[in-house]
């Protein structure tokens, strides 16, 4: 399947430059087993890439003009690497364009390009697509101008450019599971330090399938919700720094029992939520390293919960997917992933149910009268690498 998509993306770039490229950089999309809202918090995080990708070819140029194709919107756009404005139209090129800018503002020297944009990873699914393409330019041009940077680079100034020249306040999670991924295996990722550690997650070996469910639900106040949280979180660790707490990774047993009166209810749950994801980030690793998939599961459901009602982000079409996976037998375990109200989850289910699990939860939807959700089943797949 890879093989052939990058046969097939070879073939077009030499239908529309009529020469071949000099580099083929692949990155892939990510799911993220558990631990969220964790990662603005400074905690632990558990992602894992996927066997989809997005591909960027390309072969310099003698001038300062770059031309990118994207095969997904059939569309080609033109900048020049000096004069980098966002485009206010075409979203799609502010990522490319965003890592000239960064790169640019280090102080690289980058020349034009011919270059071409293809990829499996569904767009705006909550697979991380729009890193994956970061990663990819960033890694295509990392080797084209020999710019030598490190993976933690790669990472660090993708996540800069959506930042700063894209205009999205995302973590670094998504760009650092892209450069960093590992086949059949998940990443651990302290936030705060960027300490990480590749943990088993031999899947087929055990006979067992991520489903990924995309609700379609797209909330317009998600943004604003997020942003809630995000306060409201700084708040709760603000009133714990008092004994001694820097991030939630330091708080005790009883710690946040002291504090309740003084926080309120509200903050108190959400200073529950991110400590309680912390502690499961780690049993998580902990169960993984003994292949215990069945304690994996109940790990997922027991975040599901604690989004649900500690840290209120979750919706009926997200909950669903965990009342549906708490009684289907060949489910281990299921969860709402990302910042909530909407997007997505992922469901630990054996691969001989995946199926009839996906039939049940369309059918349930159906029944409630839910937009119908869209199903992907991953597997877990390499890190970005040059072909
Ligand atoms: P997610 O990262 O969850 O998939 P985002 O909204 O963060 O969703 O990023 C999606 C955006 O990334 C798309 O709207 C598009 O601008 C860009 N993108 C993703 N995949 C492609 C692709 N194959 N070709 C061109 N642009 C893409
Ligand atoms: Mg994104």
């Amino acid at each position: 399947m890879k093989k052939n998509s990058i046969l097939n993306a070879r073939k077009r770039f030499l239908e529309i430059y009529n020469k071949k490229p000099d580099v083929i950089s692949l990155a892939p999309g990510r799911i993220n087993i558990i631990g969220e809202h964790t990662d603005y918090n400074l905690g632990f995080v558990l992602p894992a890439a996927i066997d989809r990708n997005i591909q960027f070819l390309a072969k310099r140029t003698k001038n300062n003009l770059v031309s990118v194709w994207a095969e997904f919107f059939q569309e080609s756009e033109n900048f020049v690497i000096h004069d980098l404005q966002v485009s206010l139209t075409i979203k799609w090129v502010n990522y490319v364009k965003g890592i000239f800018w960064v790169l640019e503002k280090e102080g690289y020297s980058l020349g034009g390009l011919d270059a071409f944009i293809s990829g499996d990873i569904p767009l705006e699914s909550g697979l991380s697509s729009s890193a994956a393409l970061e990663v990819s330019v960033i890694n295509a041009l990392n080797k084209l101008f020999h710019l030598s940077l490190s993976r933690e680079q790669l990472a660090r100034l993708s996540q800069k450019a959506e930042n700063d020249f894209v205009g999205v306040s995302c973590g670094l999670m998504d760009q650092f599971i892209s450069v960093f991924g590992r086949k059949n295996t998940a990443l651990f990722l302290d936030c705060e330090t960027l300490f990480y550690e590749h943990v088993p997650l031999p899947l087929e070996e055990h006979g067992l399938n991520i489903v990924v469910y995309d609700s379609r639900i797209r909330r317009e106040l998600s943004a604003s919700d997020y942003n809630k949280r995000r306060l409201e979180s700084a708040a709760a660790l603000k009133s714990l720094k008092t004994s001694g707490v820097r991030s939630f990774k330091d708080v005790r047993d009883g710690m946040l029992e002291d504090k309740k009166d003084e926080m309120g209810d509200i903050l108190f749950r959400r200073a529950r939520h991110v400590t309680t994801e912390n502690q499961r980030v780690m049993d998580a690793v902990r169960v993984l390293k003994k292949g215990d998939f069945q304690k994996l599961g109940e790990l997922l459901f027991q975040s599901h919960q604690s989004l649900r009602y500690d840290y209120e982000v979750s919706c009926p079409e997200l909950d669903l997917l965990y009342e549906v996976g708490k009684q289907f037998e060949g489910c281990l375990g299921a969860r709402m992933t990302g910042a909530g109200f909407g997007g997505s989850g992922i469901a630990l289910v054996e691969e001989t149910q995946t199926e009839a699990f996906i039939n049940r939860m369309k059918k349930e939807s159906e029944d409630r009268q839910f937009t119908s959700p869209v199903f992907f089943e991953v597997a877990i797949g390499e890190g970005a690498n040059i072909q």
